[in-house]
């Protein structure tokens, strides 16, 4: 009879995406390339599509903080999704862009005045939007107006 081993259980929070690190601090992640310093929001990359060195790219923290490039109000959405709600691009100082929601703002105010949102500082935020089948919460991120 083999031994029985215990995997190690993990448990605790999860990223919803490869690209978000929970601790210490939440941050995203993306690859740098070590050959031209390409960054990419892609940790998976195995070479670059910039100068085309393969196997010359690393793991490199991007920052929290970035600006909204552009935004949409979501009206309709899937059954059980809150709407309406806004979705942005925001750019980090890395050059690398971030397709996320924004929270902590009123969809109808940047509707109207959207030169409001254009450019405006954001900071990450990770909430937790569902519990997976172990029960482990699952986690998100989103960008909110910078509060710094
Ligand atoms: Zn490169």
């Amino acid at each position: 009879m083999p031994e029985q081993q215990t995997p190690q259980a993990e448990t605790g929070p999860r990223p919803i995406l490869p690209i978000l690190r929970l601790g210490p601090k939440p941050h995203l992640v993306g690859s740098k390339c070590g050959s031209c310093g390409a960054i990419f929001l892609d940790v998976r990359r195995v070479a670059c599509s910039k100068c085309g060195a393969a196997g010359n790219l690393k793991e490199v923290e991007l920052s929290d903080k970035g600006k909204v490039w552009v935004f949409s109000v979501i009206h309709q959405s899937f059954p059980g999704i809150k709407t309406p709600y806004v979705t942005a691009v925001v750019d980090l100082p890395e050059g690398v862009s971030v397709k996320s929601n924004l929270v902590d703002v009123d969809p109808e105010e940047l509707e109207k005045n959207p030169q409001k949102a254009f450019g405006m500082p954001v900071e990450l935020v990770v909430n937790q939007v569902a519990t997976d089948r172990q029960g482990n919460p699952v986690m998100a991120f989103q960008f909110r107006p910078s509060k710094s």
